[in-house]
């Protein structure tokens, strides 16, 4: 007699992604905690440009103590950052400096713009100047504005907060056209 032969059971195939929906698919969760991580450990470049540094130190010093952010490890090589705190007038000078260390700066990284002078120029603006870049973001994307001449350190803290809370959501800076 001929053995009962049943059917075999049907399972569905995983899901294939198509290859051109790939950059569109992804994975939440793993990004949410890369995302969480980076927010939590931003290395700043040590970079000050004018009088607004002076603020900037005060904020890695012990009275208003970054590192309770996770954000107070400042970095002497590019390499080794991934925030660029512009605080100072940005002359035209240091424009290609600039250029290549954020050049040299590891993907992903993120910038932020602390004073008048790295939003718009500050007083520094007037019409037919020469001198200075009238904002940060005619060299980089920017990911925050901090406005102040120049802010105090609770300021700067502020927008450090505010750039951990965009990274968390995956946001990105705009660079002026
Ligand atoms: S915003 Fe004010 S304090 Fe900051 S660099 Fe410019 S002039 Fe100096």
């Amino acid at each position: 007699m001929d053995p009962v032969r049943l059917p075999l059971p049907v399972v569905d195939a995983a899901p294939v992604v198509p290859a051109v929906a790939k950059p569109f698919v992804h994975f939440a969760v793993l990004d949410d905690l890369l995302n969480a991580a980076r927010a939590n450990s931003l290395w700043p470049l040590t970079f000050g440009l004018a009088c607004c540094a002076i603020e900037m130190m005060a904020v890695g010093a012990s009275k208003y103590d970054l590192d309770r952010f996770g954000a107070g490890v400042f970095r002497p090589s590019a390499r080794q950052a991934d925030v660029m705190i512009f605080a100072g007038t940005i002359s035209r000078k240091m424009g290609p400096v600039i250029k290549q260390l954020w050049d040299q700066m590891p993907s992903p990284k993120w910038s932020i713009a602390m004073g008048g002078c790295t939003i718009d120029g500050g007083p520094f603006k007037y019409p037919n100047q020469y001198a200075i870049y009238e904002g940060a973001d005619h060299l980089v994307p920017v990911d925050v504005y901090i406005p102040g001449c120049p802010p105090r350190p609770e300021a700067l803290i502020a927008g450090i907060l505010r750039l951990q809370e965009k990274i968390k959501k995956g946001e990105k800076g705009d660079a002026r056209p």
